[in-house]
């Protein structure tokens, strides 16, 4: 059996359509086969993982929904501490992107106030945390990419990546159709 195709991700969907996760092949075979989890067959999806034994072809098909309710495991907004922000922040600078010399930055300084809470802290790199300096970012002329806040429930981030992921695929898809439409 080829190792590099069991080495492949499915992506799994709750009994209520969510995108909720990843398992690996095997993972998927098992609840496929006990019935815990069905194809799901979404637009533009693509073709089935075919995995081929001496005896039998297997097509395991690249999106499953589970037909039973899942059990969530208890999440709680994280502490607020320098491995979450750099993570909610997916290790980039919030003012210019850069994923270098990250700090963190209070963006009401923490010497007028600012509180060390979700809402107030960003990853900044070195250079623009020192060019704001005791300010705010109005202050100093600043934008922020994004607007503080405490990071979603990984449930609701793994759908939101994965609708944005299969959105621009589908996007992809419809310009390579055009290419070949035109030629
Ligand atoms: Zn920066």
């Amino acid at each position: 059996m080829d190792t590099d195709i069991l080495s492949r991700s499915i992506v799994v969907f709750s009994k209520s359509y969510l995108p909720i996760g990843r398992v690996n092949i095997k993972r998927a075979i098992i609840l496929l086969i006990t019935e815990k989890a069905e194809p799901l067959e979404i637009e533009s999806a693509s073709q089935p993982i075919h995995i081929r034994s001496p005896n039998t072809t297997l097509a395991v098909p690249q999106h499953i929904r589970l037909t039973v309710a899942h059990k969530e495991r208890r999440w709680r907004v994280p502490a607020v501490s320098r491995r979450e922000i750099l993570r909610r922040d997916k290790h980039a600078c919030q003012y210019c992107g850069s994923t270098k010399k990250l700090t963190i930055d209070h963006v009401m300084p923490r010497s007028r106030g600012g509180t060390h809470t979700w809402d107030n802290v960003v990853t900044a790199c070195e250079r623009c945390n020192s060019r704001k300096g005791d300010r705010t970012p109005q202050e100093a002329g600043m934008l922020m990419r994004t607007k503080p806040k405490a990071p979603p429930h990984p449930a609701v981030s793994f759908a939101d990546d994965f609708w944005r992921s299969h959105h621009k695929k589908q996007v992809e898809e419809q310009l390579v159709g055009e290419e070949v439409a035109e030629s």
